[in-house]
């Protein structure tokens, strides 16, 4: 099944309005290229509102790199998903790594997150799923038993027809932001695990499912790893604050479909 690509940018705590207009120029010099791959951009969420004013011809999207499971209440210094949602958000990344280890994301809390971005209404948004093991867990050869174990608590309650709303990144720990990336080989058994492992539990609904290899990915990696079969794309942090980086990332994708 021919699955469109999809490349995602995951600015961190990065950026500025500066570089919002400079990678949506980039992005909007290359309009052809946003028919064959699918472009998400998750700035801060303060930055969403200057990118919807920049977006263009539907064909970029916009996400948010978390979101609170409440709807509303006090909870300083989180946003609710109505408030991403109404800044233009579709797309909420939930369970980076960076979250898991450093702002207390526990299991319970994605698997809520999960549950509440995907009865989230009216406007129903995507969840973009990281996963992921730390070197230590691949140096004992745990890597596929983390990565299930993640899938499963994560998609505990999610439904085969909920799926058609989730994109799952795999993002080695050891990968992010480390300037060490998996080789291809390496990304594509995990991959191509995730992708038995939909199968078993969703059946005929796991072939729509992105997967994308997230975990220091550069113009010069992204090519091999978009060749292999199961790697529908890139879940990109510090490249996409390149633009040229990153529009070739998005080539990368794109010669997928070819
Ligand atoms: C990320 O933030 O998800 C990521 C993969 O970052 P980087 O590309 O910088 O490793």
């Amino acid at each position: 099944m021919q699955r469109q690509p999809l490349v995602i940018a995951n600015w961190k705590m990065n950026g500025n309005r500066l570089l919002t207009s400079q990678l949506a120029a980039a992005l909007r010099e290359q309009a052809a290229l946003l028919n064959d791959v699918d472009v998400v951009i998750c700035p801060p969420a303060v930055l969403l509102p200057s990118w919807q004013q920049e977006v263009f011809y539907d064909a970029v999207h916009l996400g948010a790199q978390d979101a609170n499971e409440h709807a509303a209440g006090a909870h300083t210094g989180e946003h609710s998903l109505q408030l991403v949602s109404e800044a233009g958000a579709d797309y909420v990344l939930v369970g980076h790594s960076e979250r898991r280890q450093l702002y207390g994301d526990s299991a319970v809390r994605i698997q809520a997150k999960v549950a509440a971005i995907l009865t989230h209404a009216p406007q129903q948004l995507k969840v973009v799923l990281c996963v992921g093991e730390q070197e230590q867990e691949r140096a004992n050869g745990d890597t596929v038993k983390v990565i299930e174990g993640q899938l499963a608590e994560a998609l505990a309650n999610v439904s085969a027809a909920q799926l058609a709303h989730v994109v799952i990144a795999y993002e080695p720990v050891w990968a992010i932001g480390t300037g060490k990336t998996a080789n291809p080989q390496q990304a594509q058994d995990v991959h191509a695990f995730i992708r038995n492992w939909l199968q078993q539990q969703y059946d005929a609904a796991a072939k729509t499912v992105p997967l994308l290899y997230g975990g220091s990915v550069k113009a010069d990696s992204a090519p091999a790893l978009f060749a292999e079969t199961d790697i529908d794309g890139g879940l990109i942090g510090g490249a996409s604050l390149e633009p040229e980086a990153f529009l070739a990332i998005c080539r990368a994708a794109q010669a997928r479909r070819s």
